[in-house]
């Protein structure tokens, strides 16, 4: 029987937006379904107040990239917003990534020079020459200071592990400079999509069948049938049934609150890198639009451990779960006619643009 379909797509976030859009460029039937009753996965954006609010967490496109950042243009214009996050630590701002800014006010230096210096007597005391996890590659980029004030407490919150149980990979994400830079991204391009994230799937997916509430899981067999390919951006562990374990990933709760005034924080992004604050940071929506708005929604994020029925957010790339993801990556390497893809499929803490990227080369793989 002829497939009704060329790609059934599961999921309608970035990647399969990107892949469906690449696909029906090249006149592809293409159907794209996702559990949710909306699509664009977790860079879908609610309008509370007139004020787009990143319903799943912020979400800032940066990238070096020119090729992805001329492809989401095209479809989107970006504003100017550059994000400048701020970490809250005993009621005193510190300005984000680490720079000149967080130096000065830690410490007093004034020059690069005392700056270094600061750090390298730090790294000297605390007596680390090959950083083996967060907080060694943490203190030998930073020093003890920085670490126990912005880095420990806020990391802890964010995956629920000590430090000294997490792969050092995940602070590198971080800047830190000699300079009095607070842009917490170095990409080339940076903003965000005038009127919102939904433009831009709403742009991708656009002339695609495109079905919301729809559960993969809950009718496999029906849904098999209906392509001949299939594109999988869902969890790569519930795909397989979890027949080696599961994959542990960390979740974010939101508690979203409308505010009645005009301007609640003065940022979008405030940190809160204290253990005792449960919370670790607050977002103000509006500003990621340079909002004038009457009113403000705030967000505060828990983050919280996985477990059936939450949204999975972050993987957790520990070796245990890295090890566990190579098995079911070997049972995906021998099924070629489905193609894995995405933060959840591939396990990997992506960035947007990485995503896009990926997403793209899929399609060439495919000859799209
Ligand atoms: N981080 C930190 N203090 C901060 C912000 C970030 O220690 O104030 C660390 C933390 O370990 C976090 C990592 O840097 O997991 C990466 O942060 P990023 O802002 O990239 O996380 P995302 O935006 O993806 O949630």
């Amino acid at each position: 029987m002829k497939s009704r379909y060329d790609y059934l797509i599961v999921g309608a976030g970035l990647f399969g937006a990107v892949f469906a859009a690449e696909a029906r460029k090249a006149g592809k039937r293409c159907l794209v379904i996702d559990k949710r009753g909306t699509t664009g996965g977790n860079i879908r954006c609610e309008e509370i107040e007139g004020i787009n609010v990143h319903k799943y967490g912020a979400h800032i496109f940066h990238t070096s990239n020119r090729q992805v950042w001329d492809y989401v243009n095209a479809i989107v214009e970006f504003n100017r917003y550059t994000n400048q996050p701020v970490a809250r630590y005993a009621d005193k701002l510190y300005n984000l990534p680490f720079n000149m800014n967080t130096f000065n006010a830690l410490w007093g230096v004034t020059t690069p020079q005392e700056a270094k210096d600061m750090i390298e007597r730090q790294r000297r005391e605390a007596g680390i020459t090959e950083p083996r996890n967060l907080e060694e590659q943490a203190i030998s980029l930073v020093g003890t200071d920085i670490y126990e004030k912005l880095i420990k407490g806020y990391t802890e919150k964010q995956w629920g592990r000590k430090c000294t149980e997490l792969p050092a990979f995940i602070i590198k994400r971080l800047p830190v400079r000699f300079t009095f830079d607070n842009n917490y991204f170095n990409d080339r391009f940076q903003g965000i999509p005038i009127g919102g994230y939904n433009k831009l799937t709403d742009g991708l997916l656009d002339g695609i069948e495109v079905r919301c509430n729809a559960d993969y899981f809950a009718d496999r067999e029906h849904f098999d049938q209906l392509a001949d390919r299939m594109v999988f951006t869902g969890k790569i562990d519930e795909y397989y049934g979890y027949r080696f374990g599961k994959l542990q990933y960390r979740t974010v709760e939101f508690e979203t609150e409308t505010l009645d005034c005009d301007n609640y924080q003065g940022n979008a992004v405030v940190n809160y890198t204290e253990a005792t604050v449960p919370y670790t940071r607050i977002i103000e929506h509006k500003h990621f639009e340079f909002g004038t708005q009457p009113r403000t929604v705030i967000s505060r994020e828990y983050s919280k451990e996985w477990t059936d029925g939450s949204e999975p957010f972050y993987p957790v790339n520990d070796q245990r779960n890295n090890d566990l993801y190579e098995q079911y990556r070997t049972l995906a390497a021998q099924q070629p006619d489905v193609i894995f893809g995405g933060r959840l499929a591939e396990y990997k803490y992506y960035d947007m643009d990485k995503v896009i990227e990926q997403a793209l080369a899929a399609a060439r793989k495919e000859g799209l």
